[in-house]
């Protein structure tokens, strides 16, 4: 055939738009570098790997990876709407609680509409919501954390949604309860709150840090997601999910692909919500490495946000971008956080003992060559 040499423009209303930046893998790392041992604290994952049920659950099921998977998840929606004491048309299931994101904006955004999201709130918000509709409304932060009172007053007649990460990725702050029931209290008619709780179980012993689905089971108009990624290790899986009034649950099981999730991230799902060694191993690691991570890096001269999730929101007080790629070359990985207007912080996640030690390691060397700015 004759070449045709015809192009298609590009989506007008996706013009000047960013995509999510993941962590950079281990495997490329190891490529680029010429390195064979290079440890990743970019991404959040868990550091004890994955639940040991969970893996053994999904060798059982490999020899029925040719069957579609049960498109509605039904035992993993039952067994997380029983262990969360909410009614099974409660939950729903997603390929990540990033999709459930992505959903929300889908189901509830119509031309003209907005979301009120915080600057430097989880990405994913800001890039779901313009890549439907260009509607992301951004309110600066108060403290580097969501200004709950600014956001109220942003929403107007077409807002439909307001984001909140709780507590928020990168940033590792948090807000009170008294702040989100008074968000609730004053909140305009037709705004249904999206709270991100990726970091849930991490954040829970904090006193007055709240369970969003305190407010859904109050009736208020909050729809909290939750994740398999961060504590259950299952970030390869892909599996989050989704808690709030049945109307709302319903209107995401509308605009969903019919098997969005796979039948293996089911069933690893289910098998790690039973495995509560693994989850109580990993908040303990959590937070004795935590307290020991941050106070070495204030040692060293850094600056630390007080963090609720399995990371640090580090200050550098340096080019960060810099320091991030001198500590690729020594095999470490952080996160830059330059898609967030922070070019002089990294988030860095906890990670395990050896992690922290070459962690460490690798900055003392790298802060030398890049002095204080
Ligand atoms: C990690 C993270 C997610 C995404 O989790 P997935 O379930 O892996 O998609 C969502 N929100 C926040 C704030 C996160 O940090």
């Amino acid at each position: 055939m004759k070449p045709l040499d015809r192009t298609v423009p590009a989506p007008v209303h996706l013009a000047g738009l960013d995509r999510y930046e993941p962590g950079m893998s281990i495997e490329q790392v190891r490529r680029e570098q010429g390195l064979t041992d290079v440890i990743k604290l970019a991404s959040n994952e868990n550091p004890l790997g994955p639940s040991p049920l969970a893996l053994e659950a999904v060798r059982l099921a490999l020899p029925s990876i040719h069957r579609y998977p049960d498109g509605a998840a039904t035992l993993l929606r039952s067994k997380l709407a029983a262990r969360l004491g909410v009614l099974e048309d409660q939950v729903t299931i997603g390929n990540g609680s990033s999709e459930l994101i992505d959903l929300l904006a889908r189901a509830y955004l119509g031309l003209g509409d907005n979301a009120v999201i915080a600057e430097r709130g989880f990405a994913r918000f800001r890039q779901s919501v313009n890549s439907r509709n260009q509607g992301a409304r951004l309110v600066p932060m108060r403290e580097r954390t969501h200004d709950l009172t600014a956001m109220r007053e942003a929403c107007d007649a077409q807002t439909r949604l307001l984001f909140i990460a709780n507590p928020n990725n990168p940033t590792g702050t948090w807000n009170a309860r008294r702040e989100l029931a008074k968000l609730l209290s004053h909140l305009p008619e037709g705004v249904l709150v999206v709270l991100d709780e990726a970091y849930f179980e991490f954040a829970q012993d904090e006193p007055d840090y709240p369970s969003g689905l305190d407010f859904v089971a109050s009736g208020a108009p909050v729809v909290v997601l939750r994740t398999f990624s961060k504590v259950y290790g299952l970030a390869g899986l892909r599996i989050g999910y989704a808690v709030a009034a049945p109307e709302i649950i319903a209107a995401l099981d509308t605009v969903r692909e019919p098997f969005n999730t796979g039948s293996l991230g089911q069933l690893a799902a289910c098998a790690a919500l039973d495995d509560h060694a693994h989850v109580a191993k990993t908040l303990e690691l959590n937070r004795t490495h935590k307290a020991r991570l941050e106070a070495e890096l204030r040692g060293r001269g850094l600056g630390v946000l007080p963090s609720l999730g399995n990371f640090l929101c580090v200050e550098t007080y340096r080019d960060a971008g810099l320091v991030f790629r001198r500590l690729i070359e020594h095999g470490v990985i952080v996160r830059p956080l330059r898609a967030y207007d922070l070019p002089s912080q990294l988030r860095i996640s906890v990670g395990g003992q050896d992690e922290i030690d070459r962690l460490l390691l690798a900055l003392d060397c790298v802060l030398l060559e890049i002095p204080r700015e």
